[in-house]
């Protein structure tokens, strides 16, 4: 990778390697590409940093995930490509399953997908052969292991399309999703969105899992309770200011 440190645009630079990288590995797919694409553009809109309702949304994904019995952890290839070690640090400190689940899905990719988070330090990955399906899904992501997203009471996604994330609500299951559009069906049909870029959300949510271990049931059922109709529409206001303000 020959991106100099100094340049302006480093980070989204490097985001694009990883991702270039991971679909010449078989990891990501074209599509996934596109999906960074849009990521990206509501980025650029929100500023590139992680604005309060984000900070808000993550500290209720934390106690949510800390109160969670049986929490999962999806995991894509766009994910895969970008961040698998703190995907696996996430997994660690919340106590989570890592599974695998795919749009594009392909045995190969699955288990290649597997192969990165495990070479990430994950013991278990589960979803490489799922056994299960979710009901009223007709994409392959309805596969899923018995185990994991199946039987999960709380499910943390990222970079998703909101059919599946509706399809897990219906299941009553407490859907955490990271998605940079605040007009995304994921996000609005999640229980809890964080609207931030998944690489800047993940470390602050490991950061607030750490610090919210040993506070009582009680305190964190105070602090799982979330608005998220209005926190997206905190997150909209917050890019309909900053685009006034770049008026030129
Ligand atoms: P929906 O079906 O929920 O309306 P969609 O059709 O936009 O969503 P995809 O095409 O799968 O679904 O897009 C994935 C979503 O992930 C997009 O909303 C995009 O903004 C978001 N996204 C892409 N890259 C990142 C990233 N690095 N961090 C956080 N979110 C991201």
């Amino acid at each position: 990778m020959s991106i100099p440190r100094d340049h302006p645009r480093y980070h989204s630079l490097m985001q694009r390697e990883k991702l270039a990288h991971g679909y010449e590995q078989g990891i990501v797919v074209l599509e996934g590409l596109i999906a960074h694409g849009r990521g990206e553009a509501f980025d650029y809109l929100i500023g590139e940093t992680t604005v309060e309702p984000a900070r808000r949304a993550i500290r209720a994904a934390a106690a949510t995930l800390l109160l969670a019995s049986s929490p999962v952890i999806s995991v894509n290839g766009n994910t895969a490509a970008l961040c698998p070690e703190q995907l696996v640090q996430l997994a660690r400190v919340a106590r989570a399953k890592l599974e695998v689940n795919l749009f594009y899905r392909s045995s190969e990719r699955a288990r290649r997908i597997a192969e990165v988070l495990r070479r990430a330090g994950a013991e278990e990955v589960l979803g490489v052969e799922p056994e299960a399906e979710i009901p009223n899904l007709s994409s392959q992501r309805r596969l899923v292991s018995e185990r994991g997203i199946y039987s999960a009471d709380t499910v943390l996604l990222a970079i998703e399309d909101g059919d599946r994330t509706e399809a897990l609500v219906e299941m009553g299951k407490k859907v955490i999703a990271i998605d940079l559009n605040p007009l995304s069906r994921t996000a609005r049909r999640a229980s809890i969105t964080i609207v931030d870029e998944v690489t800047r959300a993940l470390p602050l949510l490991i950061q607030e899992l750490k610090k919210l271990r040993g506070q009582s049931r009680s305190r964190l059922e105070e602090l799982a309770s979330f608005d998220n109709s209005a926190n997206l529409k905190a997150m909209l206001r917050h890019i309909t200011r900053r685009l006034a303000e770049l008026e030129p």
